[in-house]
């Protein structure tokens, strides 16, 4: 393969997105030596720079590319979602247009220094407008959905038939899943809810995903065995090329991101976390982490600790102030009943990790036995990777949907509660983790259920010699695919 190429890439500015877009840029140049780019803000930028050097055999190029968040209501220096209240998210969206001129410069700038444009601009889901940039210079465009098949298929889906609120029923039919699916309103989170097309949130959305179905295909952050239902809808709704590519976490790189944000938390060691598990016997603990940017309601923490403690299962809990306070505040321990924390801690029963935890490697010990988790799909992923089974609490996005489908299609999880509103009861929080976490039952079956797909999962990203799985396969045919269309393209300019 011809390494003298040069790919750009763009994804959108928060943690779950950078960190996949990373992890498929180490993979593309990995396998050939291609020149990428990677173009973002200054202080994302910044993030994975440094991320990058923890990894000497990473070598990309960075580009700033130019933004002005005060011209759309935003805190000062927003540049990400990073602590950013959940109101103000559509406000980044519409801020990241800015940065289609900039992108423009920067490949224009490749073309002078290169002779040629480069042979694709990668860019996230949420930035359509790429495409435009893409045909602009000559190149082709290839969108990336950092999230999963089935619940890219459900999200885009929602947004391209607005209104919502019209459905009579609490229960409703999504366009492009078979007739006796049913999806139910609590699903859709607080802004689709709201949303009539001529909302904030719509007017940014419906024209991003129109423009990706204009892309020469795309690329997903998914395991082709794991998920074949999600993608065979995505790919009849698409009618494009959808390529599954994922990277496993391996030892030497993962969590980097993770360590380090770890690192910064006062007090907070990783390794306390991996010390603690080591003293906890296999399948054991349950994790408890609701992302990279969400916290629960005040009531729903108290509830939440109180079915834990009855469960009498032991946990790490990665905990922040509850809705509607500062996240980067002082914990009260008001928050959570009368002296459960030295409860935990002396019983050696429990561990509250403030605001960050260093996922991977907790959800890669043998203690760890199950993952309450907002099914944000790098969790779900990370989990599954390593054949630990679920408990979801979907909260936003396409949480709800990635939720259902480890329910119904892959039977590894059971949902606890939805939404960062709803009623939580301790008794309920305490039924399900053992549920879950007994060692018979429907408990053990989930075990058995995650343990093959972590099997599929190991076995799509082999690649010795002549055994190359799905992934590798998937990663040889995307490279393949936008050779060719720079071979047409030159065939034409030639004529
Ligand atoms: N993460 C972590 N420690 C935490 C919380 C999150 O390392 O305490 C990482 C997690 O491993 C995952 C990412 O942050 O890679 C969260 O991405 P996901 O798609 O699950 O959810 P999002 O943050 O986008 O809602």
């Amino acid at each position: 393969m011809g390494s003298d190429e040069h790919i750009v890439m763009l994804p959108y500015m928060a943690h779950g997105h950078l960190i996949p877009f990373l992890a498929l840029a180490r993979q593309i140049q990995r396998r050939t030596g291609f020149t990428i780019t990677i173009a973002n803000t200054a202080l994302n930028i910044q993030y994975l720079r440094s991320t990058i050097s923890t990894d000497s055999n990473s070598s990309f190029r960075f580009a700033e590319l130019p933004f002005c968040s005060s011209d759309y209501d935003l805190p000062p220096n927003t540049e990400n979602t990073e602590n950013l209240p959940l109101n103000k998210i559509v406000n980044l969206f519409h801020a990241s247009l800015s940065l289609k001129d900039p992108l423009r410069r920067l490949v224009g700038d490749i073309i002078d220094k290169e002779g040629r444009p480069p042979i694709c601009i990668i860019s996230d889901v949420f930035f359509g407008w790429a495409v435009d940039v893409a045909k602009s210079v000559g190149t082709v465009n290839v969108t990336f959905a950092t999230g999963g098949a089935y619940g890219t298929m459900a999200y885009i889906s929602l947004w391209r038939n607005l209104p919502h609120r019209s459905t009579d029923s609490d229960e409703f039919p999504m366009p492009g899943f078979p007739e006796s699916y049913r999806f139910h309103r609590s699903q859709l989170h607080q802004f689709l809810r709201a949303a009539d097309g001529a909302d904030m949130w719509s007017r940014f959305m419906q024209p991003q995903i129109s423009h990706c179905l204009e892309s020469c295909g795309w690329l997903c952050n998914s395991v082709e065995e794991i998920e074949p239902f999600g993608l065979q809808l995505l790919r009849k709704y698409l009618k494009l090329p959808v390529w599954t590519i994922y990277k496993h976490p391996s030892s030497s790189s993962r969590s980097s991101i993770s360590r380090q944000r770890a690192g910064k938390e006062p007090g907070l060691a990783p390794e306390k976390c991996i010390e603690w598990l080591d003293l906890q016997s296999p399948d054991s603990v349950l994790y408890i982490s609701f992302g990279s940017q969400n916290t629960i309601g005040a009531s729903q923490m108290m509830e939440l600790a109180i079915g834990l403690e009855e469960s009498g299962k032991a946990f790490i809990w990665v905990i922040r102030p509850p809705l509607g306070f500062d996240l980067n505040g002082g914990f009260r321990t008001e928050w959570l009943p009368e002296g459960f924390e030295e409860r935990m801690r002396e019983s050696k029963r429990g561990l509250l990790v403030r605001n960050w935890a260093p996922q991977l490697d907790i959800l890669s010990h043998k203690s760890t036995g199950a993952f309450l988790s907002h099914c944000g799909w790098n969790s779900v992923l990370e989990s599954l990777s390593q054949g630990v089974p679920i408990i979801g609490w979907p909260m936003a996005a396409e949480q709800a949907y990635n939720s259902k489908m480890l329910v119904e299609e892959m039977g590894l999880s059971v949902e606890l509660s939805r939404g960062i509103q709803g009623v939580l009861v301790g008794e309920e929080v305490k039924r399900v983790i053992e549920l879950v976490m007994e060692r018979e039952g429907k408990g053990e079956g989930m075990r058995k259920k995650a343990a093959e797909v972590k099997e599929q999962i190991l076995s799509a990203v082999r690649d010795e010699g002549e055994e190359r799985g799905s992934s590798v396969k998937a990663l040889d045919d995307f490279v393949r695919t936008i050779l060719s269309k720079r071979t047409e393209q030159s065939t034409m300019l030639n004529l």
